[in-house]
């Protein structure tokens, strides 16, 4: 994932004493001159310490929140399973419930560390509901959340959210603000409805959406699924939305080790060519994009984007993946696939059930948590992550606001806030026609081939020595001409 964010804004916070300063155990010691006035960087509630690298939010601290979120999460989630299953109904949308962590702990909750708070659950019942679509089981849930502490990541965004990953990178849990968490309330239903009908889908999965309460301010978090696993190395990330507005990373970004590129860069780093998958990835991968598309136009949602992870395979993966029978069983044993949650990684979210289908899905899904496979530009055999993220975006008066403001000065259908209907549009003709290309099967490399041919061209290379070295000893025994 990408290295912690280093902020454009730089502030201070108004608390601290003497900005220029630093306490380095008893001493106060003066800061480097570069560094003055500069000693915590801000970005929306997000502060980070220049010097310490301490995270807050809201003036809590990032461990301190993660720390709340797990007790509130086990806790919430756990009381929730002592209640009989029964269906889901509309007005289980709109619960939230309620428990204070005292830091002494009561009969129900365990005496911490992390500052007195109130943790709030929205909808925990119909959440339950959604998580059981994709089987991901009580003691799964709580085991990925509280078995280890969950790793802050840096966030290439604009808007100052905190990211937390689980150990086990199936979750991705983030800040939101208030209207985005307003926004999802009023949301789940009709997702609710839709992921049922469909869970193959590329839309995020929202598996939670909680709030810790803490000296009066709110912070809000939602649990979504992971889509690019820390153990996969992205050679490149994208976060594309068919826009070129202002859509290049910026110098910042770019000089981290793993940066996260945008429109122009995409553009720039293929040359303007495109990322080829099989005729049935490319069918697979576009319908599901129309489809969601569909969805977040029926919602009025806009401004998400298109997040791709690309990793290139190395020769061992290739061998590895063809090796792996595509006649394989199309059970999905867990010790098979390395995601617990269904339909989450990308083949699972893209394919239907169709025969071709579940075979190219069998690719190796427990080492490679099933990323499609494709080829760039130049030929290099690659597997794909993606997914749409960022949609509690509604598109409001503040958004129009925008767009009318932009397009004063420039042309309005490319920057990035329009209309939800022509944002889909422009989002799906992007991805169909500038980012991603059909190829015959025959067109792609065939991994097999490749290590045949490797080991064809040492055999040639072997019996052309050894049929020199024979010439040789012929010529010397005298027996040639
Ligand atoms: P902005 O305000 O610029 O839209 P944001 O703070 O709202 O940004 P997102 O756009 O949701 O944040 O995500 C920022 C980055 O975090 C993405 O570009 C991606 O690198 C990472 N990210 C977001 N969601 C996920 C996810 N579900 N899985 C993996 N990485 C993610």
């Amino acid at each position: 994932m990408a290295d912690e964010e280093q902020f454009d804004g730089l502030d201070e916070l108004p608390s601290s004493p003497s900005p220029d300063t630093i306490k380095v155990g008893s001493t106060t010691m003066s800061l480097p001159t570069k560094l003055k006035g500069k000693k915590i960087k801000k970005k929306g509630h997000r502060r980070e310490n220049n010097i310490t690298g301490e995270v807050t939010f809201k003036k809590s601290s990032s461990e301190a929140i993660a720390g709340a979120l797990q007790l509130g999460i086990a806790h919430s989630v756990g009381k929730l399973s002592e209640r009989p299953d029964r269906d889901v109904l509309m007005q289980d949308f709109e619960v939230v419930e309620l428990i204070d962590f005292p830091t002494k702990g009561t009969t129900l909750t365990p005496p911490h560390e992390f500052g007195e708070f109130t943790f709030q659950s929205y909808a925990p019942l119909a959440m339950r509901y959604f998580r059981d679509i994709f089987d991901i089981s009580v003691e799964g849930y709580i085991h990925s959340i509280i078995h280890e502490p969950l790793t802050a990541i840096g966030n290439p965004g604009a808007s100052g959210s905190l990211f937390w990953i689980t150990h086990d990178d199936e979750f991705i849990i983030k800040t939101v603000d208030n209207k985005e968490a307003e926004f999802l309330m009023n949301l789940l239903p009709g997702y609710f409805m839709n992921v049922q009908q469909n869970p193959r889908t590329l839309l995020p999965k929202f598996y939670g959406l909680y709030c810790v309460k803490k000296e009066r301010k709110h912070i809000r978090v939602v649990v979504m699924n992971n889509l690019l696993p820390r153990d996969v190395e992205m050679h490149y990330k994208f976060d594309l939305k068919g826009s070129r507005y202002k859509r290049k990373a910026n110098s910042k970004e770019q000089q981290k080790k793993s940066p996260t590129w945008k429109d122009l860069d995409f553009e720039r780093i293929f040359d303007s060519k495109r990322i080829s998958l099989v005729k049935e990835s490319y069918n697979a991968m576009i319908e599901t994009i129309k489809r969601d598309c569909l969805v977040l136009n029926s919602f009025s949602i806009m401004d998400y984007s298109f997040l791709i992870g690309v990793h290139k395979c190395s020769v061992g993966e290739i061998a590895s993946m063809e090796s792996m029978s595509l006649s394989a069983s199309n059970s999905r044993g867990n010790s098979v696939f390395k995601r617990s949650a269904l339909y989450s990684s990308p083949m699972e979210q893209v394919f239907t059930g169709s025969q071709v289908n579940l075979q190219l899905s069998q690719h190796k899904v427990d080492q490679n948590w099933g990323g499609i496979p494709a080829l760039l530009p130049d030929g290099t055999q690659v597997l794909i992550y993606c997914g749409i993220i960022d949609i509690l975006q509604c598109y409001k008066l503040l958004k129009r606001t925008e767009h009318f403001f932009k397009s004063l000065y420039t042309n309005g259908e490319e920057i990035s806030v329009v209309r939800p209907g022509f944002y889909a549009e422009r989002f799906q003709d992007f991805l169909k026609n500038k980012v991603f290309i059909p190829q015959s099967k025959s067109s792609l490399p065939n991994p097999s081939q490749i290590l045949e041919q490797g080991l064809e061209e040492e055999l040639e290379d072997k019996l052309s020595k050894e049929a020199a070295k024979s010439n040789v000893d012929h010529n010397k025994n005298g027996t040639y001409f």
